[in-house]
């Protein structure tokens, strides 16, 4: 039996998981990554795991190849990241060649946006699509398009969906620009609509809150329970997450939207205000065919992509 090896590293931790080339998850765990401790430190914890995986594993299982996920910014060719906010410090190590020499097997890289698309399109809810976008709602946004289960990029900077203009004489970003996506879905965009809000609404209950201590969750548990302002906010949000897509849908002809992270887990309230933005904006003949859909693995996606990949490449 073919088995893949998937490695999701995070700022906080890292998924590693067993793939069957029949789909079949035969095991996985989860460790810190401390990524204070520096590169080595960690990936000698997840050799060590690996180990014990490999070591507790199926009599039959032939190890082919591992996928290796990370955030940020990536050499692929060198196996080093070249820039990650939440990995510091990691700049420049050999990542791959380190798990090339511990486990002399091929060892393949990629971006963890992109890696989470490509779990869900094996494994979770982009199953059976030929072309596929997934969006991640999270401290900031990430997308990744596929196309017959291969990331298409054209460069190593694209796929900023997060800072797809919406609005041009909107919010400045942490980008240097204005009215990104980011400035209306994310935990500051979503901040920045109560605040400009708060004083129409002086009887909602997020009215009790310091802004600083409003978070997406909070603001869904009020829109849940009633509360006006809190669904006008994420009435404009998914407006705004609408627009991004309709463009992106209108200019590509993807049919099959996956959204995950943080902010989809409130995906009953942003689903009405998308839906009626897509209805309005795509060309009807698209429009049809456009399948939205919540992302279906979680934190799993990303290990479970980078297997993919390893099966892919090898
Ligand atoms: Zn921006």
């Amino acid at each position: 039996m073919k088995v893949f090896i998937g490695i999701d590293i995070g700022g906080t931790n890292v998924n590693i998981g067993m793939v069957s080339e029949e789909k079949q998850v035969l095991d996985e765990t989860v460790i810190g990554t401390e990524p204070e401790k520096g590169p080595e430190n960690a990936l000698n914890r997840v050799a060590s795991a690996v180990h014990q995986i490999l070591k507790a594993g199926q009599k039959n299982a032939d190890y082919k190849g591992m996928g290796v996920g990370l955030p940020g910014l990536l050499d692929i060719e060198n196996g080093c990241i070249i820039e990650a906010s939440n990995l510091p410090g990691w700049q420049h190590y050999g990542i791959t060649g380190f798990f090339k020499k511990h486990f002399k097997i091929p060892v393949f890289m990629e971006n963890d946006a992109n890696l989470a698309a490509l779990g869900e399109y094996w494994l979770g809810a982009g199953q059976g699509s030929d072309n596929m976008f997934m969006v991640t709602l999270g401290s900031g946004i990430g997308g990744a398009l596929l196309s017959n289960g291969k990331i298409m990029r054209l460069h190593p900077m694209a796929g900023e969906f997060g800072h797809m203009i919406i609005d041009k004489k909107g919010f400045p970003c942490t980008c240097g620009r204005k009215g990104c996506l980011e400035t209306f879905v994310s935990k500051h965009g979503f901040q920045r609509l109560v605040r400009e809000r708060l004083y129409k609404h002086p009887d909602s209950s997020l009215q009790n809150y310091a802004l600083a201590a409003i978070t997406p969750p909070i603001i869904a548990a009020h829109a849940s329970q009633g509360d006006m302002l809190a669904n006008r906010i994420f009435d404009e949000a998914g407006e705004a997450l609408g627009i991004a897509l309709s463009n992106l849908i209108n200019l590509t002809g993807v049919t099959c939207i996956i959204c995950g992270g943080g902010i989809a887990n409130a995906w009953d309230l942003l689903q009405k205000p998308v839906m009626s933005s897509l209805e309005q904006n795509v060309f009807a003949s698209i429009f049809s065919g456009v399948k939205i859909r919540k992302a279906a693995l979680g934190e799993k996606a990303g290990f479970m992509g980078a297997a993919y990949l390893a099966a892919n490449s090898v």
